[in-house]
């Protein structure tokens, strides 16, 4: 560990026990607002309200437009959905340890969905959509940054924070100001929620999703069956061969996830189209993946009257975990201790936007959120007294940044 200065930093630690109230108010009133991340006007509220409360931050505000979701829909066709903005608020841009904040304004439950409330499920834990994942996390962010902007130690720490509109369909839109600010910050620090015990994500597996086409020619299943050319079954034939290549690679896993096609019995069909998932473990495992599909959409496009296209890509490269980055995490967990924690990081299959950030080299932590669970689901909940607890963990984690004699395992290799 770097040595750090003896610093008494209990009373800004004691000032966010006494902003509990607050913060969780603050947590419902996100929750309420729909953002479902394709409702652009709920996200875009969320944004509002969130540079209402970050206004004693006094920060540099940027409201950035998101480029549109692209998607293949069932026919076939590229579509596109607009998306609410990204927010960016930037503080002392020239001090010599830059840090990079981030959590996102979507969650994903729809407009139309059944889940807009909160309710208690019992004295300690509050039920509603986004309040793990990641509206409770925001709460933290916020209270953590605020807490080290009222010590005497902010002067030591640049910071800019993004709020994006887009994570849980896989920040497409917004992964580009992640790498752009990779290029101006030491470390990252995401608010996705922890494991339910507290612990922290470690290394996370890299993932793809694609979606295939394929066409065929349509005939009448009776008169003319010989000149139809069969669409499902060439997708069924694909699909067979895709889901072969699982256990052939150790950390690969393909999940063939959705099949759509076809329609009237009595006409061959010349439509169909299927979305799958690939998650793996190292960099490489991309190339391998990549190479025995093409092979697989080779032999099917030979065939006659029949053709086959791909679209997709890896989103999310696999989140190793450098020197800087295990540093990072002994950190947070030292900082744990002294608050009466006890955590560690553990591997996950999951990714987010802290993949992102290692892909571009930036040690970061990206589950500092609150303490929760079930999220994806209606059954979501926050254990409510997290929220400060873990904003103190996070603000311990900067005042003992901004006072820390040695940070060159952060900022050696890089000119500010
Ligand atoms: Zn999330």
């Amino acid at each position: 560990m770097p040595s750090m200065q003896q610093q008494d930093f209990t009373p800004w630690l004691n000032w966010i026990d006494s902003q509990y109230e607050q913060m969780l108010a603050r947590t419902i009133e996100l929750s309420h607002i729909n953002s479902g991340s394709f409702n652009p006007a709920g996200v875009n509220k969320v944004g509002l309200q969130l540079l209402e409360y970050a206004k004693v931050l006094d920060a540099k505000v940027e409201i950035l437009p998101v480029a549109p979701f692209k998607h293949i829909d069932n026919q076939g066709k590229l579509q596109e959905f607009p998306m609410g903005n990204a927010v960016r608020l930037t503080k002392r841009p020239e001090a010599k340890l830059q840090i990079f904040f981030c959590g996102h304004l979507d969650t994903v439950f729809p407009l139309d969905s059944d889940f807009q409330q909160t309710q208690w499920l019992d004295d300690e834990t509050l039920n509603g959509p986004g309040v793990a994942d990641l509206k409770g996390g925001l709460i933290v962010m916020l209270k953590a940054i605020e807490a080290l902007e009222r010590s005497p130690y902010a002067a030591n720490i640049g910071w800019e924070i993004l709020f994006n509109p887009d994570e849980e369909i896989g920040s497409q839109g917004s992964a580009g100001f992640i790498s752009e600010a990779a290029k101006r910050v030491h470390l990252g620090m995401i608010y996705e929620p922890s494991f339910p015990d507290g612990n922290f994500a470690g290394e996370r597996k890299g993932s793809g999703n694609f979606s295939i086409i394929t066409r065929g020619k349509a005939a009448h299943a009776g008169r003319e069956h010989h000149l139809g050319r069969n669409a499902v079954r060439a997708m069924c034939d694909f699909i067979s061969a895709l889901d072969d290549l699982n256990g052939k690679r150790t950390g690969v896993t393909i999940n063939p996830a959705l099949i759509e096609g076809g329609g009237a019995n009595n006409i061959v069909p010349d439509l169909c189209l299927s979305r799958f998932n690939i998650r793996l473990e190292k960099p490489e495992d991309e190339q391998w993946c990549l190479d025995n599909i093409q092979q697989i959409l080779d032999e099917i496009n030979q065939r006659d009257g029949l053709s086959i296209e791909m679209h997709g890509h890896f989103g999310r490269k696999p989140k190793l975990l450098s020197a800087a980055n295990l540093k990072l995490f002994q950190l947070a967990c030292d900082c744990g201790s002294e608050l009466g924690l006890n955590l560690t990081w553990l591997p996950t299959g999951g990714c987010c936007d802290g993949n992102n950030l290692a892909e571009a080299g930036i040690p970061n932590i990206d589950t500092l959120g609150v303490q929760g669970g079930k999220i994806h689901s209606s059954d979501e909940y926050l254990k409510v007294k997290s929220l400060t607890v873990r904003a103190k963990l996070s603000a311990l984690m900067l005042m003992k940044l901004a006072t820390s004699d040695d940070l060159n395992w952060l900022i050696s290799d890089k000119p500010v």
